[in-house]
């Protein structure tokens, strides 16, 4: 489907140009060669080695810095750089050991931009809290990230390998690997979800982790959930700081630079949220039909032009003010206000088996993990429109996926349901998964039919689990903000919470839980902060918090 909005032709054209001719001046720039080395077996033509000779011919036009050699897999260089898998791209191997296996396409393009650079500079560019911790690293590191070129959450945890990798080369060796061209390899690890990290074939992350988390996983060879920076770190003063990089996080950006706030936005993960892996958006003024990742680019893109984005940044630590001091895992933050923007994680089914072979075959992002199942079959859990979006999604990849649902009724648009029926995708009704079952990965559920009681084995390859979100209320927690009677924060109507200083927007409030109102949330609450800094509610008897009712 098409991209209907309109923009001017020659607009997009001159800033395409604008765009090109800066990354070719940043190449310019770069004092080091970039060789690249190609290994394929002998008449291999396949799709991953004919996208890998585009890629780099793109890349070649910024900058003569960049060159490749084609070699095939029975040379001896691919002995001496232990190269065995066809195709594998091999970058600067005289200096880094940095192996691609398949093709940097999609959202992997990102990562390889972002490697050549790196390359280029000849400079990790790890943070000093990074820099500290890789030093204690004293033995060999080898390296797997499982990547897919559809996985937004991908380049960050690739790029976390790289910059190790680029620090310490005689430690540590990397292979990225695309999960579609090594489907063989991906089952080997049972990495059956993107992005996962191995080192020393050791899992230590499943899904983006900051830099630091990465770096202390690294270290530890274990995965790691939290860094917490040493007291030195970097300390930046804003009026308002967002936490979330979703739409209601990035409008609230843009809206407070433009009212004048100094404002930073910081994101743990990937930037968009729930967007940034919904396949397609249909009802999202502007854009008759669009790609989720491809509306969060341009919401980052307009974003960017007004407030600075710290992403790969959790917050660790927040101690009450105002002002407040929020600490992330690479720096500090001396605020007036902060915006709770978090939005909502998955709902889990709580069945035998779901967190067990998470990642190995149990999904909860089917544009992420959907290529590693083409020509499978899988059962997609959930009636609402994100089970019916994601199940159309996984069936236009040519994927054989069974609903079930624990009604007799979607709760999806009837738009989105027909389409259901219109490509005969079935449906399970008035089914409950029990349990999911497998030795090493996914190999069938057990179902209940709640209206009958019979219960049926039935053999899929995966599960993909879309029964909606719980909202993100670990800070509002920390904090202590009052959470309401259906489990979301607590706010007056203007997104003031119950503590002086602290606003929410998007899913963490609850409401209709949509792009635009997300945006609309978001907007208003920075109108609101603006308007509350140049009168600090907060100085006069907290009038306003003490107003908002018991009941909301
Ligand atoms: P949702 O609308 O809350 O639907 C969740 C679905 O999962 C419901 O069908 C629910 O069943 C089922 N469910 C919940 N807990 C379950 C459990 N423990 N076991 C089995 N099934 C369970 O969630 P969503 O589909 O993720 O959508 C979230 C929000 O995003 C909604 O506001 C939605 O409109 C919006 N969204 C919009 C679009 C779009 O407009 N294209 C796309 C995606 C999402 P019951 O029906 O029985 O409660």
């Amino acid at each position: 489907m098409q991209d209907t909005t309109y923009t001017d032709p020659r607009e997009s054209e001159m800033a395409s140009r604008a765009y090109l001719q800066q990354l070719k001046a940043t190449f310019e720039q770069l004092p080091n060669e970039i060789p690249l080395y190609l290994f394929t077996a002998k008449g291999d033509e396949d799709v991953f080695t004919h996208a890998n000779r585009e890629v780099i011919r793109a890349f070649r036009e910024l900058s003569s810095k960049i060159t490749l050699r084609e070699y095939n897999l029975d040379h001896e260089l691919a002995t001496e750089w232990n190269v065995t898998h066809s195709p594998t791209l091999l970058i600067a191997p005289e200096r880094y050991s940095i192996q691609w296996l398949g093709a940097p396409m999609g959202e992997e393009a990102r990562t390889f931009l972002e490697i050549l650079i790196l390359v280029g500079l000849g400079k990790s560019q790890l943070s000093e809290q990074s820099l500290k911790m890789i030093k204690r690293i004293d033995s060999a590191r080898q390296i797997k990230i499982f990547v897919s070129p559809t996985c937004p959450y991908c380049p960050q945890q690739a790029i976390n390998a790289v910059k190790t990798a680029i620090e310490m080369p005689e430690t540590v060796s990397l292979e990225i690997i695309d999960i579609q061209s090594e489907p063989e390899l991906a089952n080997q690890y049972s990495a059956q979800s993107v992005p996962q990290a191995f080192a020393n074939d050791i899992l230590i992350g499943q899904g983006a982790q900051p830099e630091e988390v990465f770096i202390l996983s690294l270290e530890k060879l274990e995965a790691q959930t939290i860094f917490i920076p040493e007291s030195d770190a970097e300390l930046i003063e804003t009026d308002l700081l967002i936490v979330g990089g979703g739409p209601a996080g990035l409008t609230a950006g843009i809206y407070s630079v433009r009212s004048g706030l100094r404002t930073a936005i910081v994101e743990r993960d990937a930037l968009g949220g729930q967007v940034a892996t919904t396949p397609i958006v249909e009802n999202y003024p502007g854009f008759t039909s669009v790609g989720g990742k491809s509306l969060v680019d341009i919401m980052v893109s307009h974003a960017l032009q007004y407030v600075q984005i710290f992403q790969g940044e959790a917050v660790v630590d927040i101690q009450t003010g105002p002002p407040f001091m929020v600490k992330t895992n690479r720096r500090q933050f001396q605020t007036k206000t902060i915006l709770l923007a978090t939005g909502a994680s998955h709902r889990h089914l709580n069945i035998p088996g779901e967190s067990r072979l998470a990642g190995r075959g149990v999904s909860y992002c089917s544009t992420c993990d959907g290529p590693l199942f083409k020509g499978k079959k899988v059962v997609m859990v959930g009636g609402g429109n994100s089970a019916v979006t994601e199940a159309l999604h996984l069936f236009h990849m040519g994927i054989n996926v069974t609903l079930t649902h624990r009604r007799d009724k979607l709760r999806a648009q009837e738009f989105l349901a027909k389409q259901l029926v219109d490509n005969n995708i079935p449906v399970l009704w008035d089914t409950e998964v029990k349990e999911i079952r497998g030795e090493e990965r996914v190999e069938e559920i057990l179902l209940l039919n709640n209206k009958s009681d019979e219960t049926m084995e039935f053999k899929t390859d995966g599960v993909f689990i879309a029964i909606g979100y719980t909202p993100a209320l670990e800070l509002a927690q920390k904090i202590g903000l009052g959470i309401n009677a259906d489990g979301y924060i607590k706010q007056d109507g203007k997104h003031r919470t119950t503590v002086p200083g602290v606003y929410s927007a998007g899913d963490v409030e609850g409401g209709y839980k949509q792009i635009v109102t997300a945006s609309g949330q978001g907007a208003e609450a920075a109108m609101t902060i603006f308007e509350d800094l140049i009168n600090p509610y907060w100085l006069d008897g907290q009038a306003k918090v003490a107003s908002i009712s018991d009941d909301l």
